[in-house]
């Protein structure tokens, strides 16, 4: 059945209520849903309805192309200034002696481990600490570049950027082009939370606020240059602040296009200031990826990723919305698992990636950063069947 038929279907079923009826009409003729709707969506909506409207728009999109890329971690370190409750790295938690304080030197040892196998990403993100200032970022994203000029060097988040360039009293504009002419290349979606003030100031008091959060991005679109958004939810939020946040996601969007993929990412308890909040249910973050699917009519990208919300969820999240697994990651961070990700080692071959996604008949694209298509898998075949081969899901089609 094709996929519109699908949505007809459910149009004219008579239980539906007539608003989520109005919601699906808007979804058919690709008319973009208000705010309202979006709260509507998560107080009222089951997760068949969103599924079905969050699958027809990411086979508009996408058709079943499923992307994934080749890439590795490096994370400066593990101890941070800042004091997140939800966060296993904050500076409450963690002794220095604890903690890992990676050098110049170690940093670019690490790169160097890849010269010989065909990663196209390097993505650099951790805690704020003072000796990494704007002078050893530039040096380093240099460095890479020169050691390395194919590898994408995709770096920090505004959290980061907004801590360095106050210390050098500089404003985001002059910083992020200083940024970009060391080699920088694009910036990861992290730090952003929840950008409402009544949440942010409970979770993550101290750092950049959303609209600074917002703004750094603002100011990185404005040199031409691509980055992503992520939204951490499943905590102390309330519905209303999930749709404020992608609403002001979907706003900078409509002014510079310069978001590529938006990634929920699921509040986990391990280890942090906010383990007596329990963590949201599987059906609760796939109707989460559905909705950020139906709200954020202009990204292009839904992605998942799979070392936090394990893979067989990934597998699941294909269907709803979700068209990007995130990448190999070669066991490189410790972010989710630090946090209680099922994936206390996460690693994945490119063969066990691609089964990973044509064992639900999605169809397997590894990507560079910038969504250009490195190697269609659809038709290639492994000399050997992978291990372990991942179990097929009684997905809903
Ligand atoms: S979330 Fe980021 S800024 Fe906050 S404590 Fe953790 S590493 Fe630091």
């Amino acid at each position: 059945m094709e996929v519109s038929e699908n949505l007809r279907v459910l149009m004219n079923d008579p239980q539906l209520l007539p608003e989520l009826k109005d919601i699906a009409e808007k979804v058919l003729h690709h008319q973009r849903i208000s705010f309202d709707e979006g709260v509507l969506l998560y107080e009222k909506a089951e997760l068949g309805y969103l599924g079905v409207l969050a699958n027809y728009i990411r086979e508009q999109k996408h058709g079943d192309k499923t992307y994934f890329n080749r890439n590795f971690h490096i994370e400066p370190t593990n101890l941070c200034v800042y004091d997140c409750k939800f966060c296993s790295y904050s500076r409450l938690l963690k002794q220095r002696s604890d903690g890992w304080e990676y050098t110049m030197e170690e940093m670019l040892d690490i790169v160097k481990k890849y010269d010989d196998q065909p990663v196209t990403e390097v993505h650099i993100v951790g805690g704020v600490l003072p000796q990494y200032d704007v002078p050893f970022y530039s040096e380093l994203f240099t460095r890479i570049k020169q050691h390395r000029p194919d590898l994408h060097v995709k770096a920090l988040t505004p959290v980061e950027y907004h801590y360095i360039f106050k210390k050098a009293k500089i404003d985001y504009a002059t910083g992020m082009k200083m940024m970009k002419d060391a080699g920088l290349e694009s910036i990861p979606g992290g730090g952003a939370e929840i950008f409402h003030p009544e949440v942010r100031d409970l979770i993550a008091k101290d750092k950049c606020t959303g609209d600074q959060w917002l703004d750094i991005h603002e100011e990185w679109h404005k040199l031409g240059m691509r980055s992503n958004a992520t939204m951490l939810y499943g905590h102390i939020e309330k519905y209303w602040h999930r749709v404020d946040h992608m609403e002001r996601l979907r706003q900078l969007q409509d002014r510079t296009g310069g978001f590529q993929t938006f990634i929920p990412l699921k509040f986990r308890n391990q280890d942090n200031q906010m383990s007596n909040v329990p963590e949201s249910t599987v059906i609760e973050d796939l109707r989460n990826y559905a909705i950020a699917r139906i709200y954020l009519d202009n990204f292009d990208h839904i992605k998942a990723y799979w070392a936090m919300i394990s893979r067989t969820t990934a597998q699941l999240s294909l269907n709803f919305g979700v068209d990007d697994i995130d990448g190999t990651l070669d066991d490189t961070t410790k972010i989710y698992s630090m946090a209680g990700a099922e994936e206390q080692t996460p690693a994945m071959s490119t063969q066990e990636l691609v089964e990973l996604i044509k064992n639900i008949g999605r169809h397997p694209i590894e990507r560079d950063t910038l969504y250009n298509v490195v190697t269609d898998y659809k038709d290639h075949l492994f000399e050997e069947t992978a291990k372990p081969n991942y179990y097929k899901l009684p997905v809903i089609n």
